[in-house]
């Protein structure tokens, strides 16, 4: 398959006019098609919520199309809710799902009014102690040894995440005598999986603890949280998880476990952030140097500072040279940028077609989980972003960094006075 792009080298020429590059531009377009296939896929599952996991895109212009489009949003710090309340979303729209949690960030959980995911048993007194237990609570199981995670997040036994199965029922039982009486279970246990019979065994799974749960405390489970984790195909012959296919696995498992043992109706939320915005994102960068040595260099005006999934996981993200894609790749590259870090790559030992300095590289699937983790190490400013519209309108969404925002924590009137 080959990758496509939004966007002609006109269109890209004609941008740089006014944005220099290096800079990140999402297509509205793909992101509300995408929204859209996700929420007709589930259409026929009553109550079904999708809360985007802002941590993927932290951007409250493509939040607040996600709004429009129906999607609640998935914080995990204090940032994210306001940033969600930026955008409109409030109350059980949003799901606050924390770990290691600090109380302030508890607080504004509950002053907003967010479905609050806890993490942990100890938690129990915690809350009671900061907030007061509320109405609605969520517990975030671990299967640990029962289930096997991947690369990303790794083992569940390893994962620091979540309750063992123990705890879970513990959890519940303290929280039934506590008085409350609105219940939900969430699990967050893969990321970027690609395997879809995963994510039904994942429902399979939750629903199974449903029944048990229900049965032996006898309490009410309003919703499950599948949480996130879908895969998004990032070389060309990568296939995408069909969201067809596990709407029609999750309902096939719902009938057979929760309506045959009496215990819908019982919402199916998700939080996915990768495959909702990572495919709908393109860092646009261009060539400033060529360097031979023992090996052929691409030096980018961009950085891991920009994106940083190939460096930290040696991911691969797919390059077009533009202008040249009907080239043959037939010239091998280290795809790298400025940074004094030799991981500081996109590409390692990628076939590309010959690049000369000024061609303009796209780097693609760059619109989750890579732009948001960028650091100012080395002192390197990020770049900015761009929303490519509907309309074939570009529109600045975030400005590039400069050395004032660099410098925006240090006082250097004091340091003149500061004597050493
Ligand atoms: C990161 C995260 C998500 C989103 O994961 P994706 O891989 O982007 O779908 C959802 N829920 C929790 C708790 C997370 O930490």
């Amino acid at each position: 398959m080959i990758k496509k792009l939004p966007f002609s080298k006109e269109k890209i020429l004609e941008i740089t006019k006014k944005y220099r590059t290096p800079f990140l531009i999402y297509d509205e377009k793909g992101i509300r098609e995408n929204a859209r296939r996700l929420k007709k896929a589930f259409k026929d599952i009553e109550g079904f919520e999708e809360f985007f996991a802002v941590k993927a895109c932290p951007n409250p212009y493509i939040m607040k199309i996600l709004r429009e489009e129906g999607f609640g949003m998935d914080c995990s710090s204090l940032p994210e809710i306001l940033l969600a309340e930026k955008v409109g979303v409030s109350g059980e729209d949003i799901m606050f799902s924390s770990n290691n949690t600090p109380a302030e960030e508890y607080k504004k959980a509950s002053e907003s009014g967010a479905i609050i995911n806890v993490d942990d048993i100890s938690h129990i007194n915690f809350l009671d102690d900061t907030i007061g237990i509320p109405d609605l609570i969520c517990f975030r199981y671990n299967p640990g040894p029962a289930r096997q995670g991947n690369v990303i997040i790794g083992d569940p036994k390893e994962a620091k995440y979540g309750l063992t199965k123990a705890q879970l029922i513990e959890g519940y039982r303290i929280m039934k005598e506590k008085g409350v009486k609105r219940f939900g279970l969430h699990t967050m246990i893969i990321s970027n999986e690609l395997n879809r019979e995963y994510f039904i065994d994942t429902a399979i799974m939750l629903f199974d603890l449903v029944v048990e749960i229900s049965k032996k405390l006898d309490i009410r489970f309003e919703f499950v949280n599948l949480g996130g984790g879908i895969g998004i195909p990032l070389r060309p012959d990568e296939k995408p998880v069909s969201f067809e296919f596990l709407a029609d696995g999750i309902k096939k498992a719902y009938s057979e476990k929760i309506s045959a043992n009496g215990l819908g109706p019982l919402k199916i939320y998700m939080e996915c952030g990768r495959v909702i915005t990572g495919p709908f994102g393109y860092l646009v960068m261009s060539v400033r140097h060529m360097k031979h040595t023992y090996k052929d260099y691409v030096g980018t005006d961009s950085s891991m500072a920009d994106f940083m999934r190939p460096a930290i996981y040696g991911a691969y993200h797919h390059l077009t040279v533009l202008g040249k894609e009907n080239k043959a790749c037939d010239h091998k590259y280290d795809v790298t940028g400025s940074l004094c870090e030799n991981n500081d790559k996109f590409a390692i030992d990628r076939m590309l077609p010959e690049i000369e300095v000024g061609d303009i590289l796209v780097l693609h699937d760059a619109g989750a989980h890579g732009k948001p983790m960028g650091f100012n190490y080395n002192g390197k400013l990020r770049c900015g972003e761009l929303l490519l519209r509907e309309n074939n309108e570009v529109i600045q969404i975030r400005r590039q960094e400069t050395v004032e925002d660099y410098f925006a924590t240090l006082d250097f009137k004091q340091l003149e006075k500061f004597k050493v």
